[in-house]
């Protein structure tokens, strides 16, 4: 984990995500005397329906596991415009963490948000650790780059995070995440799996049987869901071109 050093208390200050949109936050006079926040991100506007920007990209990748109310297949675009569906998940968010729910993400939400969030830029529940490649690889020896990898677990945390929630905040086991092409093939995954992009991760809840957490699984926006006896993979195969673009749900 690595906190960029604050260069310059007086004016504003930057901070980037690997790999996601970075945005410069004037920050206002009376935060300066505090300690750098345990967040990695700066939300500079309210958010609300027709606006568009990185900002609202970023908004959509942390509101994706709130994609429906109940079991369909749809998900939230990572386009960076707000609309209909973004609107109704950030509505979702705000009833599932008590916040005031207006479907704009304004100061309450933001609070929110970056209490999600780790300095790193992985979630509050979740590690990057937790997340590579077995053989020691971390995120690399995939199909794609170390750094594609990580953002893409970024997301996938994310989605998880709503998950969990669902599952009444119990701790969440990632039994596997990332896998690099060798470490896949000596577990005996497909050629194709979902796992060698970082778009997939094989899970338990505890105290939350395999069918609770399918259930969760089928609104938080994944594509791919597939039942196991003691844990449930799923993955956002549709939302990337990897290759696996067709909604399965093996439940
Ligand atoms: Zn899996």
């Amino acid at each position: 984990m690595t906190l960029e050093p604050a260069a310059n208390h007086t004016v504003s200050r930057r901070r980037v995500i690997s790999g996601a949109a970075a945005v410069v936050g004037a920050v206002a006079a009376g935060s300066l005397i505090t300690a750098p926040a345990a967040h990695a991100y700066d939300w500079t506007r309210t958010l609300r329906n027709g606006d568009s920007g990185d900002d609202v990209r970023e908004l959509q990748i942390r509101v994706a596991g709130w994609a429906a109310d109940s079991a369909s297949r749809t998900y939230v675009a990572v386009d960076g415009q707000f609309g209909p569906a973004t609107e109704s998940a950030v509505r979702r968010f705000q009833s599932a963490y008590g916040l005031t729910v207006n479907g704009v993400a304004g100061a309450e939400m933001h609070t929110q948000l970056n209490w999600l969030e780790s300095s790193d830029g992985s979630t509050r529940h979740f590690a990057f650790s937790e997340f590579h490649s077995k053989d020691g690889s971390g995120f690399s020896g995939g199909k794609v780059g170390a750094s594609t990898v990580k953002e893409n677990v970024r997301r996938l945390m994310y989605k998880l995070e709503a998950v969990r929630r669902k599952g009444g905040n119990n701790p969440c086991i990632i039994n596997s995440g990332f896998r690099s092409v060798s470490h896949n093939a000596s577990v005996g995954g497909t050629s194709n799996s979902q796992h060698l992009y970082g778009i997939a991760a094989d899970i338990a809840i505890a105290n939350r049987s395999v069918s609770q957490v399918i259930s969760y699984c089928q609104t938080s926006g994944f594509s791919g869901i597939i039942r196991y006896s003691t844990h449930t993979h799923p993955d956002s195969r549709i939302e990337y071109p990897y290759g696996a673009q067709s909604w399965w749900w093996d439940i």
